[in-house]
């Protein structure tokens, strides 16, 4: 029989692109999403016989006896804002979602006996200040700011799954997500890639905040499902945390210019407060992700961004 795999947050850019990857693969798909940053385009088009939506939120205890749940084999717990502009937006749904949707997406995968891949992030770090970051550091989250409630809602979420396998075995991995991007990033997601490409291509400002020498490190989408599946896959990997993401680093104005670049845009970059408590460096380490799942990225941001700009001019009709 065809593998029965839950997706939360379907509708949302990592999920969508998921959903997409598996049902390709012959799997049979249920996707829930409540549509609070998911957006129903995303997964319009899906093979109606292999792919089963279901609007809900994670957060209620229904989800579990639901009959669409019955025979899951592995859930992909992918439900959160998880760009700045959203989460901050809705810091109780974000709290929500990553605590009370995890312990029931737990719950239904101990039940099931079905294996389960958490989505937490590099926010976990928080600001840091061990340098890149391995899973063993503990993180330098400020608990009384505009990200705490993802920060610490992620944080969270990673306990119950620790509790869950210590407790009851439940094969649940941990995934911290680096930055990642690609054209599956709507226009006005917030984040810095669909920012500046979007901008780049409309010949708007380039906006950088602060002085742009903050660090990200940017993995391409198709990078990060692999090392995802890969996760989810690798018996080694149960009651593990991992980073997922790329290793190479950028400074956000160096990022700019790269875009500017692409696009061959007359763009102007122009420079905004940096919002607080914006983290100054981040770096995956990715020893661990190498020797347990035998992962690394292959896109460069070169190639993941020449890829965005191709999709963003098509998306945007900018010839
Ligand atoms: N950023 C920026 N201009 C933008 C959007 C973001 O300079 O239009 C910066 C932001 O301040 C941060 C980095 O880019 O330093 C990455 O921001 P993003 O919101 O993409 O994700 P984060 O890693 O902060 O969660």
């Amino acid at each position: 029989m065809d593998k029965k795999v839950l997706i939360t947050g379907v509708a949302g850019f990592l999920g969508s692109h998921l959903a997409k990857d598996l049902l390709a693969a012959g799997c049979v798909v249920v996707g829930v999403d409540n549509l609070l940053s998911g957006k129903i385009t995303n997964i319009k088009g899906l093979p109606e016989d292999r792919f089963i939506f279901k609007e809900m939120d994670v957060c209620s205890r229904k989800i579990l006896t639901d009959s669409d749940m019955k025979n899951i084999e592995e859930i992909y717990h992918f439900a959160s804002a998880a760009s700045p502009k959203y989460y901050q937006a809705s810091p109780f749904e974000t709290i929500d979602v990553n605590t009370i949707g995890t312990k029931n997406m737990l719950e239904l995968a101990k039940r099931n006996q079905a294996k389960m891949v958490y989505t937490s992030t590099s926010e976990a770090y928080g600001d840091p200040e061990v340098h890149p970051q391995p899973e063993t550091y503990r993180g330098n989250v400020n608990t009384w700011g505009p990200r705490a409630c993802y920060d610490e809602a992620k944080r969270l979420g990673e306990v119950l799954c620790y509790l869950y396998f210590t407790e009851y075995q439940t094969k649940v991995k941990v995934a911290r997500i680096f930055n990642t991007y690609s054209a599956g990033l709507a226009n006005d997601d917030g984040r810095v890639i669909s920012n500046f490409v979007t901008q780049a291509l409309k010949g708007e400002d380039i906006t950088v905040y602060g002085d742009g020498t903050q660090t990200r490190s940017f993995c391409y989408v198709t990078d990060t499902i692999n090392g995802l599946k890969l996760l989810m896959e690798k018996d080694e990997a149960n009651g593990e945390i991992i980073n997922i993401g790329n290793p190479v680093e950028f400074p956000i104005l160096e990022v700019a210019h790269l875009v500017k670049g692409l696009v061959n845009s007359e763009s102007i970059i122009t420079f905004h407060p940096l919002p607080k408590d914006d983290p100054k460096v981040r770096r995956p380490d990715i020893e661990k992700a190498k020797r347990l799942l035998g992962w690394e990225p292959v896109y460069s941001l070169e190639e993941g961004l020449a890829l965005t700009v191709m999709e963003y001019r098509t998306k945007l009709e900018i010839q």
